[in-house]
Formats: structure tokens, sequence, C-alpha cells
């Protein structure tokens, strides 16, 4: 008789141990899939039985990710040193799940000026960081210029820094405020210094979904076409989707499709960023719309299910670390993924929102939690291009016995 374990023990498992309690149907489909390293081994009723999978299946699925994981990307656990700068939290669009964005006239608005920024960047670049993210509310007296100011301003401070900014929302926004095609637009911003683009604003792709978590936000055809076109132009994006609200599983499935589709055609994606929804202060939970947020389950599988849905499509699977306490983050690392996404130094949209994982994660604390569980922390591009190797001085310093294996 196959032994039974628990949840919290499948780190420990290996696909031997998981394999034998699991289901017929959802064992030989995991079986396929580490075998090909490739989901489009799989047919649509395994993707969907994958995803809504509970007890013994979800513990072999977890360990399946695992142990796919270390097939296609080895050991290491990539970060990346950057600053996250949410230039305002004025905004008009009103997103039901969103704790950050003010009305004009709230006491407590902001909106920092090209200098701040351009001093911001400087700032970051001095304490290492190779990136900065900027993203923002809309405003509505918004500049119609003002993206490509922003992308002057830091480029015109830090020459070598990686600007990746602007969700697809603001795009479309700049498209609307300049009057330019879309094309025209993303190919100003990438000549102005516009390196990658966050795969924000996607939450759920999902018209019918979206139309109840903020009706005035882009369409999924816009997501689409905003991505498809920056891709074209050379522009690389992450893509992301929000869960743990009032998605279902068939959400997920249909949109890890999506984005394996769009990477077919364009190769644009670096990588896949679960976030997990954030309920406290948002008038979706405060409403009734939406659950309370992410169970430990729905953390776990989501990334499972997009190491083993994206295989052969997208290589990497990010952990969002500010969404996640430290735990939490280090089990995610173990059912698939195999990036820690950045040090960000400040970061407002989850804080407003009520997570409580900070604002900051040095890269020392990086390493100390990568090296926990076993595994190789490097440092690495927003591209991934390139990769270096770093280990806290004690770890480097203390003999091989305790060093992870580089698969
Ligand atoms: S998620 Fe973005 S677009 Fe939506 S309300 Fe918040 S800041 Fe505005």
């Amino acid at each position: 008789m196959a032994k039974e374990f628990k949840l919290e023990h499948f780190p420990q498992l290996s696909w031997d141990d998981a394999a034998p309690a699991a289901s017929p149907a959802i064992r030989g489909a995991l079986e396929r899939a580490l075998e090909k390293q490739n989901a489009a081994c799989l047919n649509d009723d395994e993707r969907f039985a994958l995803a809504n999978c509970s007890g013994a299946d979800l513990l072999a699925l977890l360990v399946a990710a695992d142990t796919l994981r270390r097939d296609l990307v080895g050991n290491i656990v990539t970060y990346v040193v950057n600053r996250n700068m949410n230039f305002t939290n004025i905004c008009f669009v009103g997103c039901k799940f969103c704790a950050f964005s003010r009305g004009p006239r709230e006491a407590d608005t902001y909106f920092h000026s090209l200098e701040d920024m351009a001093r911001k960047a400087k700032e970051a670049w001095d304490l290492g960081a190779t990136e900065v993210c900027i993203q923002g509310g809309l405003p509505r007296d918004l500049p119609p210029f003002y993206y490509r100011d922003i992308l002057r301003a830091v480029k015109n401070a830090v020459p070598q820094m990686h600007i990746h900014a602007f969700s697809p929302m603001e795009i479309v926004y700049g498209v609307e405020l300049t009057g330019m095609a879309l094309g025209d637009y993303l190919s100003m911003l990438r000549d102005n210094g516009l390196d990658t683009l966050p795969g924000t604003a996607a939450e759920v792709l999902d018209d019918e979904v979206r139309h109840i978590l903020s009706r005035n936000k882009l369409s999924v055809a816009q997501w689409q076409d905003v991505i498809r076109t920056a891709h074209e132009c050379g522009i690389r994006s992450t893509c992301t989707l929000m869960y743990g609200h009032m998605e279902t599983p068939a959400h997920w499935v249909r949109q890890l499709a999506m984005f394996r589709q769009i990477q077919s055609e364009t190769g644009g994606f670096t990588e896949f960023v679960p976030l997990g929804f954030v309920h406290q202060n948002t008038l979706l939970f405060q409403q009734g719309l939406a659950r309370t947020g992410p169970t430990l389950e729905e953390h776990l599988k989501i990334h499972a299910l997009a190491r083993i849905l994206l295989a052969g499509s997208i290589h990497n699977v990010q952990v969002s670390w500010v969404k996640l306490n430290r735990g939490l983050s280090q089990l995610c690392l173990q059912a698939g993924a195999n990036d820690y996404g950045g040090t960000l130094m400040e970061e407002n949209i989850s804080r407003e929102a009520g997570a409580d994982a900070g604002q900051y994660t040095s890269p020392e604390d990086f390493q100390s939690l990568i090296l926990e569980i076993g595994r190789i922390p490097a440092e690495r591009n927003t591209k991934y291009s390139r990769l270096q190797i770093k280990l806290p001085v004690e770890a480097a310093s203390s003999g091989s016995e305790h060093m992870p294996e580089v698969a």
C-alpha cells in the first residue's frame, strides 16, 4: 500500500515516494511531462485535472514540478538587484483589488518629479542595483510624453541602468495621450531607454472576470496587443497572473496556455510571475467579491502548475516574495520556481494592500534564504543573460560540505 504523506512533507519527497499514492490519471500525465519535458504532451483534460488536483495528487504535482525544475534549469536560484519606483499613487482607473491608488484630492497622494526619479535611480546604482522597475498610477492630467520623459531623466542620470517600466495599461494610456500608433509609441519609448516591460495589468486574462475586477482596465485583446507589439519591437517582458481572489483553476490553465501561444510566436517572455492576491485593504474583498487570498495549497499549486504547463516554453518561474512570507517563498521555490525576483529597495503596492513581507530583501538575505533550501544563489540581470553565483562570505569559506550541488 502507498504511504500517506502530509502537504508540508513535499520538499523531503522524491518522485518515487510521491508517485505510488497518486491516482493513475494524474500519475500518468506527470510521468509523461517529466519524460518529455514539454507540456505539449498533455491534453486539455489532463491540464485541467492537474489544476484541480488535491491530496496525494497535489503532492505528486509538487514533487514532479520540483523534479522538472531541476532537470530544466538546475539548482541555481536567481535574483536581480533592483529598485522599485512607483512614481505616483494618483489613479483614475479604480481597480477593486488595488489598495495603492488614491484619488487626486486625497490627503496622502504623492507624485515624484523627474529630478526625484533621476536621483533615486542614481542612489540605486550606487548601492549596486542594475535595474529600476518603474510603474505608477494613472493620473488624469499626465503630460502626453511623461513616460518618455521619465526614461530620459533616468538614462541621463545613469546610462547603464536597465529600465524595466510601464505596465500594458500605462502603455495604452500613453498611446491615448499622444495619439501615436502603438508600435510607434513603443519604438519611441525603446529609443528613449525602455529596456523591458513588466507584464503586469494581466490579473486574470478573461474579460468577464476583468469586468468585475476593474471595468476601466484594458481588455484581454489590448493586453495581448501591447505585449505582442512590444516583443516585435525588441522589448521583452514578463507575464503575470493574479490568483486567490474570484478566479478558478480553469482560468489559470487558459492563461498559461495563452502565454505559451504568445511565447511560440514571439519568444519575448523572460519569466512567469504568479502574484498572490493580498486581500486585506481591497474593495474586492470588502464587497464580498473575493476570497481571503490564496490558501497554502493554491500558492504551491500555481507555481508547480506553471512549471509543468510552461515546460518547453517559458523557463523561469518567479516567486513574488513581497506577497509571500519568507517560509512560503522558500516552499514555492521547492515547488517548481527558480527565481526570487528583485531586492526592490522600496515597494509600496503590496504593502498598501496589507502584505507584511517588508519593502526590501538584501542580496545577502536572498543568498541565505536560497542556501537554506540547498540551492545556489546567483545574481542575474533582467533578461537572465548574465548570471553570477553569489555566496555569503561565511558560506564561501566554510568548506565544500555545506555547498549545494549544481545540477
Ligand atoms: S492597479 Fe494600477 S491601474 Fe488599477 S487602480 Fe491600482 S494603480 Fe490604478
